[in-house]
């Protein structure tokens, strides 16, 4: 794993991250491979949004993402807010348009979830402002949170639909996506579950969103006593039962407010103040080292604190390199900071009275003397259980076996002895149905999903490698002049003269034969790999390879012509 995937991001330039985020787009969609985990992205997500909220980037990821029956034009329309990082923007806002020390502003929540607009009996996403999706399909599911009413969503209504933080608690506990797993926190939850075709598992389980009207929760106050209590204000938002990340200002008079008009985005009437960044101080109890694919990650058991209405007990330390960087020990007093949804992180340490090291030499797993690799650290056992769940979770995301996950991996890995990917392939209907949780319905799905996963064409195999610059493309012209076990035998000067790579391809794609030589046999061992090579020009994968669709606004584009593009936003 490269160095580069662990650092700290609030360190990167906007065009640095724009560069990260447009590489791991590409491995994701066009190499089919995760390199880095979805918070890490959500991470890196969020710091371009803090340097610049308009990149199409961070517009792009944070249109919702839904399953849609068509497009709805808005009779008024939905834009998005200018924000404002300080008091002082606020105020400055707020100065240009005040008619006199009187003038009423609203002072509300802004949620973090999907904003959404209810009339004519249709629900509707603010899509590009203009025009939405219609998501009517979801209200099952949803209920209204208004003035007095708690219920089915049955009057016209603008606010947010997203997870209360009581309801993720208590109910979302329990509630397994597809692959077995549970969301991570409620915006993957709502994003999750909006990007569902078929509402009938999640109504199944209980799930529950709740559209919460705007105009519920509003704070008037006027322009004279604004700065007196803006500290009392922001408390009592940041205690609100939702999922929030921000606070949204806005004119009471709302003639006046729509007189005004728009810049080119943004109503001039109203303005959005973002949390972010908030930190805290905290106590650094114990390190928690989870597995990775290959290395081990640490994470911080901490003294819980409150940061923004949220009970913080747990922030990464992104890789044992960090915590010998930042001195930081157990018993150091560690300062936490949470962005956004992101996972809080230790950005840096006091030391304490009593200091323990907070590294390890052992696998807590196995119990083998661990190596370094670049900034982190490794157990080097390949029959380590805990690093093969992992290798095996990564080589059935890389074959598109999403129903599969680690969950399920895992059951299968205690219950049925499966160690290799060839393993997974062998097991018969009677064996899944052993498994918790499979009857013969989801077990007959997950067996044919299995089988059809076997069929992959071989430059899938190569794609799937991760060698830098050698997607699907790349790999496909590849694979129509050699075979895979050609490629492998050739030398470092052979692959050289392949004329669709340059020399710096030839050499990362050779050693990356060489040094992945495990990985590939266990793949040609448990696939039926297709040749390419005397085929003829074929067209692009008719499976997805990319494991998860992390993204549908960018899955989109890998399906352009299948009938899924009609039910993805644009
Ligand atoms: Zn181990």
């Amino acid at each position: 794993m490269p160095d580069w995937i662990n650092f700290d991001i609030s360190k990167l330039d906007e065009q640095n991250i724009v560069k990260l985020i447009m590489h791991h787009n590409k491995c994701y969609w066009e190499m089919g491979m995760l390199e880095i985990s979805d918070e890490r992205y959500d991470e890196l997500i969020r710091a371009l949004e803090k340097i610049n909220p308009d990149h199409s980037l961070v517009i792009a990821i944070n249109a919702p993402k839904v399953a849609s029956e068509g497009k709805v034009t808005h009779a008024k329309a939905m834009l998005s807010l200018d924000k404002a990082y300080s008091f002082e923007d606020i105020d400055s806002w707020a100065k240009k348009n005040k008619r006199s020390e009187n003038e009423l502003y609203l002072v509300e929540p802004k949620y973090d979830g999907i904003s959404a607009n209810y009339a004519d009996n249709v629900l509707a996403t603010r899509g590009n402002g203009e025009v939405g999706e219609n998501i009517s399909a979801k209200l099952p599911l949803i209920e209204l949170e208004t003035t007095g009413y708690t219920g089915p969503v049955d009057r016209p209504v603008r606010g947010e639909i997203l997870i209360r933080n009581d309801d993720f608690k208590n109910i979302y506990s329990n509630i397994t996506k597809k692959n077995g797993g549970t969301y991570k926190n409620s915006r993957n939850a709502v994003g999750g579950i909006m990007g569902l075709l078929d509402i009938s598992d999640m109504q199944r389980q209980h799930a529950k969103l709740t559209l919460v009207d705007y105009e519920m929760i509003s704070h008037p106050v006027k322009y004279f006593e604004l700065e007196k209590r803006w500290p009392e204000l922001v408390e009592k938002i940041e205690n609100l039962p939702y999922p929030m990340d921000g606070i949204v200002i806005k004119l009471a008079d709302e003639a006046y407010s729509e007189a005004l008009g728009n810049t080119a985005h943004h109503p001039r009437g109203q303005i959005a103040f973002k949390f972010s960044g908030i930190r805290k101080e905290s106590l650094l109890k114990e390190v928690q080292w989870s597995f990775g694919k290959n290395c081990l990650t640490p994470v911080a058991e901490i003294e819980p604190v409150e940061i923004g209405g949220v009970t913080i007990r747990h922030a990464s330390l992104h890789n044992a390199q960090n915590i010998i960087d930042k001195d930081i020990q157990i018993g150091d007093r560690v300062i936490i900071e949470r962005a956004g949804d992101v996972i809080p992180y230790i950005i840096s340490a006091l030391p304490g009275e009593s200091r323990k090291n907070a590294l390890i030499d052992t696998c807590p797993n196995c119990g083998k003397s661990l190596v370094r690799k670049g900034p982190e650290l490794c157990c080097p056992n390949p029959d380590c259980s805990a690093t093969r769940l992992k290798l095996l979770t990564a080589a059935v995301k890389n074959i598109g076996r999403d129903r599969l996950g680690e969950p399920n991996i895992q059951k299968m890995m205690t219950h049925l002895g499966v160690m290799t990917l060839k393993d997974i392939f062998d097991l018969k209907l009677s064996d899944i149905l052993q498994l918790e949780g499979f009857k013969a319905k989801s077990a007959t799905n997950l067996f044919k999903e299995i089988a059809n996963a076997r069929n992959v064409a071989d430059y899938q195999v190569l794609a799937a490698l991760n060698v830098p610059n050698v997607g699907a493309n790349i790999a496909k012209k590849i694979m129509n002049e050699y075979t895979l076990d050609e490629l492998r035998q050739m030398t470092d000067e052979e692959m050289e003269n392949i004329n669709t790579i340059g020399p710096e391809r030839s050499r990362a794609l050779h050693d990356q034969l060489a040094e992945q030589s495990g990985f590939i046999n266990e793949l040609t061992s448990a696939l039926l790999i297709k040749q390419s090579k005397g085929q003829g020009n074929e067209t692009l994968p008719t499976i997805c390879f990319t494991g998860k669709c992390r993204k549908n606004v960018l899955f989109m584009k890998l399906w352009r012509n299948k009938t899924v593009t009609k039910r993805l936003p644009q």
